[in-house]
């Protein structure tokens, strides 16, 4: 049974993808676990507390399963077809099964516990050392180390919460299906972007609404669906019936058949119980156990300074909106609504700052924006990118190939880059994916870092190219910023390599860190002209891209931290059949945290799918918490001087050697400090934020 032609069992080297096919996936994943059951029942009844003995023992289990797995995944991601699909849903469940069986061994987990406590703990390096202390955690918080009654328990606590979790999604799904809003009038559409009014005329078309539905004559269904809800808030000029959507927007799954209100206590029973069986007081506990903040009291600082700034910005938004309104109405007691805030935040950003995509679009081509984003990183890191398109195979003609040199031509990383959208076959959003991870080998081989960066911005047009908007432009820095982690490491274990080991918290810092670049004059100089005259990009146009990254951020920076005090609040301050109820804790938090306080019925957390089923669980604030080490970071090459190449040189160098390069190797705040020589600071992203000239500044 041994096919050693397929091309997934081709481990350690770039994948072969011109050869890989959905036929080769079953067989190959099947070979690598049967191989790897034994391989691990062999491993473990030979386990030394050594690191050969232990980590080293398992890569040859792991390794070949993270080559075959992680190339099916990308291609999932980027080559999907049915075929694919069907083979991968065939032997996941025996993928997450074995995954679980890893993380769970209770001979490894107790191997690396007498690691720790041996006299060479002492000699490990401190990436070993962190590598070894997160199994032991992640085996820990997988239920690892309990036994009889206590462990039965995790595991029902453990599979209730996953069907909660389910049944929490499934609810808001079905909720937000069983809405609509079809309208019939003309008059009702006003304002409604086409893209939107085609869109609704789809939907109602789907639905059986009318024989005939079309953009112009409707009838038009409008739903709770972000893309659909969205928009009808921004653009509808019919008040009565943004509030109708808005109403049934905020009370979704809060009543009827898809009721999350019991769930939500249950969930949170469930969790406070599960936190106390791992030995923590409350979820939040358990959460940060693994995370770079150290404790609630750190985040609670974080988000009580940051609101006490945003507070007075929002007031001055909620203000001027105000004003705003009456003066476009000539309505001089118009009230502001809830529903007619995104309205009238629209109508007043297209007056303060008109300028659109399509404005822009011409002076970002794709060529020019990637040698320019190139240029930069060999400024900053004094790397060298070039072009190897035909060193090796790929998935799709347009997918490109870069290799990564050292400022003495020495080969350090490469990279796959697919950058346009292709919806028949590559799923949405933007993502950097690992393709081989930095590993250094006992003997001496090395295996260089290879990083997928994977886009979906507007592919070229006839003999036009790929004319970018600048969200794209940011979000390929953003991507590029994450690769860059990935390729410039200098970590000698795949486990702790790039991002590997990177607490989540921190796993944004080198992405936005790269994205506060698009927003610097010289280089946004350097990566546009115009495609036909290359002319530079208008400094009019510069000074209103600055404008709009500020506007109404007071507004915004609050809401999220209103979203993340909610968040920890819920997993650290409640109690489960307490006297405080979750709604009265939504009262409490909003006092301090919102301006137009939510409408009595509202019920928001029947529908925040981020902390009941997504992996946000007092996790919500890590958003803030990495745009303040983002910022801040970038703010040491605002003080060095952006336009001194020497400086901006010097501060590249150094944050290659410290955040790009240690990785998962050491502890996330040591590495910010080994940056910037002190502990990270607020001022930077409130003064970015366009928020630092209120409340006080430390
Ligand atoms: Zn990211």
């Amino acid at each position: 049974m041994a096919n050693t032609d397929n091309p997934l069992l081709a481990h350690g080297d770039l994948p072969r993808f011109d050869e890989i096919t959905p036929n080769d996936v079953e067989p190959a994943i099947r070979q690598i676990l049967t191989q790897g059951e034994s391989d691990l029942a062999t491993a473990e009844s030979a386990l030394e507390p050594s690191w050969t003995g232990t980590m080293e023992a398992l890569r040859s289990v792991t390794e070949p399963l993270a080559f075959a797995w992680g190339t099916v995944n990308h291609l999932m991601g980027v080559q999907n077809s049915p075929a694919l699909r069907e083979a991968h849903q065939a032997v996941q469940p025996e993928v997450v099964a074995f995954s679980l069986r890893l993380g769970q061994s209770r001979p490894v987990y107790e191997a690396l516990n007498h690691l720790r406590a041996s006299d060479d703990w002492d000699r490990l390096d401190e990436a070993q050392r962190r590598i070894a202390e997160a199994s032991l955690l992640q085996a820990e918080l997988a239920g690892v180390a309990l036994d009889g009654a206590e462990k039965d328990r995790f595991v029902a606590v453990q599979t209730e919460l996953a069907e909660l979790g389910t049944q929490f999604s499934n609810h808001l799904l079905d909720a937000t299906k069983a809405f609509a809003l079809v309208l019939t009038s003309p008059s009702d559409v006003e304002g409604l972007p086409n893209s939107l009014r085609e869109a609704a005329a789809a939907q109602a078309q789907t639905a059986g609404d009318a024989e005939s539905c079309t953009a112009e004559n409707g009838p038009w269904r409008m739903t709770l669906d972000a893309p659909v809800f969205i928009p009808f808030m921004e653009h509808c000029h019919n008040r009565d019936l943004r509030e109708q959507l808005y109403r049934a927007f905020i009370t979704r799954a809060s009543n009827g058949a898809y009721d999350n209100t019991a769930l939500i206590d249950r969930i949170l029973e469930l969790r406070y119980e599960k936190g106390r069986l791992l030995g923590y007081e409350t979820p939040a506990d358990l959460s940060l156990a693994s995370k770079m903040a150290p404790d609630v009291e750190a985040v609670d600082a974080l988000s009580l300074r940051l609101r006490e700034v945003a507070r007075p910005h929002a007031q001055r938004d909620l203000d001027e909106l105000q004003a705003y309104a009456r003066a476009e109405t000539g309505d001089t007691t118009y009230t502001i609504r809830h529903w007619d805030v995104a309205f009238w935040a629209e109508r007043n950003r297209e007056a303060r700052f008109a300028f659109n995509d399509e404005m822009l679009r011409p002076y970002f081509s794709f060529d020019r924006v990637l040698t320019g984003m190139f240029e930069l990183a060999e400024r900053l890191f004094g790397i060298n990118i070039t072009a190897a398109d035909d060193d090796t195979t790929v998935w799709h003609p347009d997918v490109r190939f870069f290799r990564i040199a050292d400022s003495a031509g020495e080969q350090i990383s490469s990279f796959y880059l697919d950058p346009f959208s292709r919806p028949a076959d590559k799923r949405g959003g933007a993502w950097m994916g690992e393709c081989l991870n930095r590993t250094e080998r006992p003997d001496g081989r090395i295996t260089r870092p290879v990083a997928y960066l994977v886009c979906n911005q507007t592919p070229p047009v006839g003999d036009k190219p790929s004319l970018m908007t600048f969200d794209e432009v940011r979000t390929l820095f953003h991507e590029f910023g994450h690769g860059l982690q990935h390729m410039l490491t200098t970590v000698r274990y795949p486990e702790a390599a790039g991002i590997n080991n990177v607490e989540w918290d921190a796993i944004e810092l080198p992405s936005q860190f790269m994205e506060n670049w698009c927003y610097h004059q010289a280089t946004l100089r350097g990566l546009s002209s115009h495609y036909e005259t290359g002319a530079p990009l208008p400094d009019e146009l510069f000074e209103k891209i600055l404008a709009a990254r500020t506007y109404r951020s007071g507004s915004q920076t609050l809401r999220q931290l209103y979203f993340g005090m909610l968040d920890m609040e819920l997993h650290h301050r409640y109690q489960p059949a307490g006297s405080e109820t979750v709604l009265d804790i939504v009262e409490r938090v909003s006092r301090d945290a919102t301006i137009l306080r939510p409408l009595p019925e509202d019920r928001f957390l029947c529908g925040f799918q981020h902390i009941f089923a997504g992996g946000y669980a007092a996790g919500y604030y890590s958003y803030k918490w990495a745009e303040v080490l983002s910022a801040d970071a970038f703010s040491a090459f605002e003080e060095a001087g952006l336009d001194d190449p020497s400086a901006v040189a010097e501060t590249g160098h150094r944050f290659r050697d410290t955040v790009l390069a240690l990785g998962g190797g050491r502890d996330p705040m040591t590495v910010f400090h080994d940056f910037r020589g002190r502990e990270p600071s607020t001022d930077a992203l409130l003064r970015h934020c366009g928020l630092a000239d209120a409340g006080c500044s430390h």
